[in-house]
């Protein structure tokens, strides 16, 4: 799949599942019938914490859902007991990443090819001109990324959303990389809200917490959540931690929050569709 690509930049790029859409094609040649959402992470394994359920459920409702993660996790743990040599750690995350893209119905996984803790260094024009290429190619109505913060400062965190803003509106400006597609307007920019999302969830008054902009029920694919989870077997400890040794795991599993970067005026906060008011 990467001669799909015009360009080196992206290291590697393949199709990882098609998910509840029978018959529609997984690459993310966008129509007005296939909404497109898109996800900008830093490592294997952000996904499937912070936006696991949802991609499930848009994937099940018709949405082409498109991961871009930065990194190989290749300063992650390596679980304990450890699960490979740390010199292992980067394959074996890429396939956890991949199994777990596929469980939650993600069609298209594209794999930036950065180091894990030197995402901040990566050059700007470099990472602008693979994510505007993949923007103006899969023609997202949705893009989901962390907040400034990072969500727990992390500095790739913080990178990456930087990283995804800077390529969201560039990508929409025909001045900007002319040779990389025709432009496209993101309908929509969200952030993971702040700091572990998934306590959030747990108050409930959540609905009444500032950065809560949407609240996406994904009850229905918690299931789903687990595994991907799991599948990510080198970051069972982490799993554990923050869902599968909660006494509320199946409350934590079934929400997850957003909140608005960019986007149309709100009707009301929260929404429960991230698509809310695209048209
Ligand atoms: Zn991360």
């Amino acid at each position: 799949m990467a001669s799909l690509w015009t360009f080196d930049c992206i290291v590697s790029l393949l199709v990882v599942a098609s998910f509840g859409s029978a018959g529609r094609s997984p690459k993310c040649h966008n129509d007005a019938m296939a909404p497109t959402l898109l996800l900008v992470f830093a490592h294997p394994d952000d996904e499937t914490f912070l936006a696991g359920g949802t991609a499930c459920k848009y994937s099940a409702e018709g949405v082409t859902v498109v991961l871009a993660t930065a990194t190989g996790g290749e300063a992650g743990k390596a679980g304990d007991p450890p699960l490979c040599t740390r010199e292992e750690l980067p394959a074996l995350r890429e396939t956890e990443l991949r199994r777990a893209a596929a469980l939650v119905g993600i069609a298209e996984l594209a794999l930036l090819g950065y180091r894990d803790r030197d995402l901040a260094a990566a050059p700007p024009d470099r990472i602008r001109e693979q994510l505007v290429t993949l923007i103006r190619r899969c023609r997202p109505a949705v893009v989901v990324t962390f907040d400034p913060n990072g969500a727990n400062l992390h500095p790739d965190h913080i990178a990456i959303s930087r990283f995804a803003s800077d390529a969201v509106t560039a990508a929409a400006d025909p001045r900007w990389l002319p040779g990389s597609g025709p432009p496209h307007d993101v309908g929509r920019l969200a952030w993971v809200p702040g700091r572990r999302p998934w306590q959030l969830a747990r108050e409930d008054d959540m609905a009444a917490h500032p950065g809560v902009d949407f609240v996406i029920d994904v009850s229905a694919w918690r299931d789903r959540k687990a595994a991907a989870l799991r599948a990510h077997g080198t970051q069972h400890q982490s799993a554990e931690r923050n869902f599968f040794s909660q006494p509320d795991c199946d409350r934590l599993l079934g929400v997850e929050l957003f909140r608005q970067a960019i986007g149309p005026r709100l009707i009301r906060r929260p929404l429960d569709d991230l698509f809310d008011g695209l048209g």
